[in-house]
């Protein structure tokens, strides 16, 4: 089966529960228990309905020990694999190494700062921006493609200039920048986080974007930009989309093993965002060359 028109691809949050505690998260954690068996199934139906793509993320997904098991399940359907995380349960281990190198096409990590003090304000989270410093150096050993992502809200908003230096050195394939989003859980947040359009925009425009052609794709994301471009899913299978503006709530959309769950979240999400497109053709491309 397969329909145009309709988003390629989904994300799966593993809303159970997750160690750090992003005070503009929107993931409602809910303590649901995890099977591996249902969330294979979960992805074998996300395949069938014909989605490319999967970004798993919320609660850490390497905090699970069958995730190996689940990627490759995920690789072998053809799936693009994109893993967000917060790096605290990536372990650096023999296994994970094979798995990001044979099964994964991007791996995202947050970076929210250009110092210490900045990343871990954000994060609240003392210690993290070491642990994410850390797993660069070993991510970068292997071959893989790295995105970074960046939540702009009006606490690092100033820094954005100095942390685009540190990114050009890093070097990822891709800068994922998101404006703070007062989106489900993260409206408790907003009177400390909330940046108008035109400060975002002010903060970018400092950004020197000649500086990282050829070296890594910068994707600019304003807070609406995002909302039902995609249908979020949780690691049961049950499915929202960001209600339509301008309520800062989810939509429960049904099961995704409901029948006619395409359609719904046919009429209720619009296409991919031109900006975030890239992420899943241009890395392809780079594994393609890498595997020649
Ligand atoms: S690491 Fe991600 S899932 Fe966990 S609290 Fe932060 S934003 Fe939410």
């Amino acid at each position: 089966m397969k329909i145009d028109n309709l988003p390629k691809r989904v994300i799966i949050n593993f809303t159970k529960k997750c160690a750090l505690n992003c005070e503009w998260c929107y993931v409602h954690f809910d303590s649901q228990s995890i099977s591996r068996d249902k969330l294979i199934a979960v992805i074998e139906r996300v395949s069938y309905l014909g989605f490319d793509s999967i970004t798993f993320g919320g609660g850490d997904p390497f905090q699970y020990k069958y995730l190996s098991t689940v990627i490759t399940k995920t690789k072998e359907l053809g799936l693009f694999v994109h893993i967000d995380t917060h790096a605290i349960t990536l372990s650096e281990s023999y296994e994970n190494a094979v798995l990001l190198e044979n099964s994964v096409d991007l791996i995202g990590l947050p970076l929210d700062g250009s110092t210490r003090h900045i990343h871990d304000l954000m994060r609240s989270s003392v210690g993290h921006y070491k642990i994410i410093k850390n797993k660069l150096e070993w991510i970068k050993s292997h071959d893989i493609s790295i995105k970074l992502n960046t939540i702009v809200s009006s606490v690092n908003k100033e820094d954005l200039k100095n942390l685009s230096k540190l990114i050009l050195n890093l070097q990822p394939v891709r800068w994922s920048i998101y404006q703070f989003w007062p989106v489900g859980p993260a409206t408790k947040s907003a009177s400390k986080h909330i940046l108008e359009d035109k400060e975002f925009l002010e903060g970018i425009r400092k950004i020197d974007f000649r500086a990282f052609e050829n070296i890594t794709t910068i994707e600019v994301n304003t807070a609406e930009s995002r909302r039902s471009t995609y249908p979020i899913l949780n690691h049961n299978g049950e499915v929202y989309i960001h209600h339509e503006y301008p309520t800062d709530g989810f939509q429960y959309v049904g099961s995704i093993f409901d029948k006619g769950i395409l359609a719904k979240i046919g009429t209720l999400c619009n296409q991919e965002r031109e900006q975030a497109t890239s992420r899943y053709i241009e890395n392809k491309n780079v594994r393609k060359a890498y595997s020649k």
